[in-house]
């Protein structure tokens, strides 16, 4: 039920310096009839910063990284989000508007680091380490946030860490993530051994042969990136800190060591800045498509549910996150 022919149409110049035009019609039908069904629905769209950037900036209503979607969500005033995300993403949403309809449009969209932990783990490391603290990353089930303390995200982990005032913290499941933190606090780390799929793949090499091929420019990674990486690199930092970086900073070409719609996305921003794209993308979250965002509200498929007495104590981990 697509509202106007022009609807989709308008949006192109959002978009022309990432989606080439011969691509841009076959996402058009799609874009008209997604606006039509949020007003009809009283329907948000969340999307990820690695969404593809005809999500991103033609449907999307909040952008971010989980940081900010989880803490967005809180305020939005629809009956209806839709996560175009992966799973845990949509399970926080859950989380912060028990009363909402959250859906996710693939229930397969889920993450290496999420899969790499259990509820009975988390149990286990605390039997091995009574008394120590555990911080969760958002990057999990809500099972297992339910048995940690806190959560964090890759742009608040090291302030959640040092806020517990312990002198040690079980710190779950990225290991890079929890390596890259114990670099920067006297509080000692216990890490898992859980990885981003797309991140474990950037090496020190990679970083040394962009400089070579590009001489000059100015190199940004995520902290799932393993230690190595961010060493040789100019700024680590979360999805959002290196969006920041490059409004701040303006270099006159940088590379983000991540997933690689974020540089579509974050050059849709800023023309003036060249971006060298080195094209790792994470299979989970290219599962989210204008076609299945589509079929979520029209169908209300597949609603996230989470077993009430999960979701209480979950809550209760992210909300002390927020509260830091
Ligand atoms: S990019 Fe990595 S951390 Fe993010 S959803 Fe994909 S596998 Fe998970």
């Amino acid at each position: 039920m697509p509202t106007s022919p022009s609807t989709a149409a308008s949006l192109y110049d959002r978009v022309r310096r990432v989606i080439p035009p011969i691509e841009w019609p076959a996402f058009t039908d799609d874009i008209d009839a997604i606006l039509a069904l949020k007003r009809e629905r009283n329907a948000v769209i969340l999307a990820h910063n690695y969404q593809t950037p005809e999500i991103f900036h033609c449907v999307a209503d909040i952008v971010g990284d989980s940081l900010a979607l989880a803490r967005k969500a809180m305020s939005v005033d629809a009956d209806v989000i839709v996560l175009a995300g992966v799973h845990f993403m949509a399970e926080t949403a859950k989380l912060l508007n028990p009363g909402k309809t959250v859906l996710i449009p693939d229930l397969a969209a889920g993450c290496s680091l999420a899969d790499s932990i259990t509820a009975a783990d988390v149990r286990l490391m605390r039997q091995r380490y009574p008394a120590v603290p555990v911080v969760t990353y958002v990057n999990t089930s809500a099972a297992v946030k339910a048995e940690s303390d806190i959560c964090c995200t890759s742009g608040n982990a090291l302030q959640v860490v040092e806020s517990l005032g312990a002198p040690r913290v079980i710190m779950l499941p990225d290991e890079y993530l929890a390596k890259n933190i114990a670099a920067q606090t006297k509080v000692e780390i216990i890490a898992w051994k859980g990885h981003c799929e797309v991140h474990e793949r950037f090496s020190p090499a990679d970083i040394r042969e962009l400089r070579e091929a590009h001489p000059g420019v100015t190199v940004l990674a995520h902290p799932e990136c393993p230690p190595e990486v961010v060493a040789e690199a100019d700024f680590a930092g979360s999805t959002a800190a290196m969006s920041d970086y490059v409004g701040r900073h303006k270099p006159a070409r940088v590379v983000l060591m991540t997933e690689c719609s974020m540089s579509d996305n974050v050059a849709v921003e800023h023309p003036e800045v060249d971006f060298v794209r080195p094209c790792n993308l994470c299979p989970h979250m290219k599962r989210i498509t204008l076609a299945n965002i589509r079929a979520a509200l029209e169908e209300n498929r597949h609603i996230v549910t989470i077993d009430p007495d999960v979701a209480e104590r979950a809550r209760h981990t992210v909300e002390r996150m927020l509260a830091v």
